[in-house]
């Protein structure tokens, strides 16, 4: 008997720091097989009042705030050596429940902990200022912590994007409420548990394992509930900040995207093809900073379709357990639509390079590794995200044309550009409408990095030491020393 096996256990909700059974239950399946993995319990709107209660009596009691800073410091560098003995566990789940290949489970799951140690670093550095208003006055700022965070988390990376908010937010003193994405809650789980390990406060985090439409939406609609902080697409993240608008409540939104990568005629084409191989093809293509089109110099544009389709085709298409390059995609629902894309991208007349359709004869969820050229910018593949391992190449003639197609789309997330001279790379950024940009290695970057998006790709910022400051607000203090 497997050891990690996720149905020899239960999987529970955990609100003030006890873990909660449900009368109902959602089914988890593992993408490369098509078969269940596991039942979990379902949050409903009575967990969703419950975590909000004991997170309220955690903010009220002052347990993460009348500290000195360096406690909670103290508290995330146990979250993260608490993650890191839970990493093999951590990392199967999070490989059978999304499919991606294990080695880059392992990786998620330490870039979980990394977050905490990093965000741990920070607790007792998050500072006001002094300004001066003459000698009468003393005027300083104060940050404080919003009180209770709501989290809703996405299937992609769960436990990486989990941790790369509940990090920061708990360095600053919020208790905090997470809501795992249904098709991948699992990993999210043994975080938590992890967490609970380490010792935190009773309220201090709570994970809610519920359903979008009903403990999602319960959430962010709550009374009581003093910041949301969404990732996920943009639609749900719409309906979110119409309820959040209600109440005034501020969010921060990591949306979708529909990145490009602008090849010059002197960029390194090796690059390039590295860039397409871990841009568009990594994690099955269902990243929101994925380089889902290419736009391509006229004078390397067949050189550079001829380079990329045989990467493509080269990519070995399996079992995540397995170590394939490319792993399913996350359900059947997924599939259909990334299909459905692909047929509608041939039929208004892009010229289907390699793939465009499903893997047959596996009984997974497997996508074909997908490259289209000739895309023209209006169509629907060259406009919306795909969310699958799926790139579409276009063509420029100059450079003005070059960014009028990368910031020609409703996104704003990362952009790239792959040249060797200076000027252009410099020149590049300020001209791209995009949170990140990438010069001859896509992804360039890190936790350290700040990452968000502009325009529909939403606003605020993760990672990096900016991200603190998107869990405290400012207030400032005027005292009139002479009266
Ligand atoms: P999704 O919007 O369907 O779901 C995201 C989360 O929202 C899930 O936990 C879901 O249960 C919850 N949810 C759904 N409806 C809700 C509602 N009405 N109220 C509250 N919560 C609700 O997105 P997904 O399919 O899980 O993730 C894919 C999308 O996420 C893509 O568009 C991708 O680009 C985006 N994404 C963005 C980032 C980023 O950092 N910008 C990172 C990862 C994924």
């Amino acid at each position: 008997m497997n050891h990690l096996d996720p149905h020899n256990r239960t999987w529970l909700n955990f609100v003030n720091g006890v873990w909660l059974p449900s009368d109902e239950c959602i089914d988890v399946h593992n993408p490369a097989t098509g078969k269940k993995i596991a039942s979990v319990a379902v949050a409903g709107g009575n967990h969703v009042d419950m975590a909000v209660a004991a997170a309220r009596d955690c903010v009220t009691s002052g347990a993460l705030t009348k500290c000195r800073p360096v406690l909670r410091a103290e508290m995330l560098a146990r979250i993260a050596r608490e993650i890191r003995n839970r990493a093999e566990e951590g990392a199967y789940l999070g490989c059978i429940e999304s499919g991606k290949p294990i080695e880059a489970a392992r990786r998620e799951f330490e870039e979980a902990a990394r977050y905490f140690d990093y965000y741990g670093g920070m607790a007792d550095k998050i500072e006001g200022s002094a300004i001066p208003l003459g000698q009468r006055y003393l005027d300083y700022t104060i940050r404080e912590p919003y009180g209770i965070s709501a989290q809703i988390v996405p299937w992609n990376f769960a436990p990486s994007i989990c941790a790369r908010s509940l990090a920061p937010a708990l360095a600053a003193g919020n208790a905090v409420i997470v809501k795992s994405p249904e098709l991948a809650p699992l990993a999210i789980i043994v975080l938590f548990e992890a967490i609970e390990r380490a010792g935190v406060p009773k309220g201090a985090v709570n994970l809610l394992c519920g359903l979008g439409r009903t403990a999602g939406a319960a959430l962010v609609a709550h009374k009581d509930v003093d910041q949301i902080v969404f990732t996920g697409s943009v639609a749900t993240g719409v309906a979110i900040m119409k309820a959040a608008s209600e109440r005034s409540v501020p969010c921060v939104m990591e949306l979708g995207g529909k990145s490009a990568g602008i090849v010059f005629p002197d960029a390194n084409l090796e690059r390039v093809v590295e860039s397409v191989k871990a841009g568009t093809f990594f994690n099955a293509g269902q990243i929101c900073s994925a380089l889902s089109r290419l736009l391509v110099h006229t004078s390397v544009y067949e050189a550079v379709i001829g380079k990329v389709a045989e990467m493509a085709g080269s990519l070995e298409v399996g079992d995540g357990l397995a170590g394939a390059d490319l792993g399913p995609v996350i359900s059947e629902d997924q599939l259909e639509k990334i299909e459905g894309f692909c047929q509608r991208a041939k039929s208004a007349g892009a010229r289907l390079i390699t793939g465009g359709q499903r893997v047959s004869g596996k009984d997974g969820w497997f996508m074909e590794p997908t490259v289209f050229a000739d895309v023209d910018p209006n169509m629907e593949i060259a406009q919306e995200e795909v969310f699958g391992p799926v790139l579409c190449i276009m063509k420029f003639e100059d450079e003005d044309q070059a960014y009028q197609l990368a910031n020609g789309t409703r996104f704003g997330l990362v952009a790239g550009v792959f040249t060797q001279k200076l000027d252009i790379a410099l020149s590049a950024p300020p001209r791209l409408s995009a949170g990140q940009v990438f010069v001859n290695e896509w992804f360039a970057g890190g936790i350290e990095t700040p990452f968000g998006g502009n325009k529909m790709s939403g606003h605020g910022r993760e990672k990096g030491q900016e991200a603190i400051y998107s869990y405290v607000r400012t207030k400032n203090v005027g005292i009139l020393l002479a009266p």
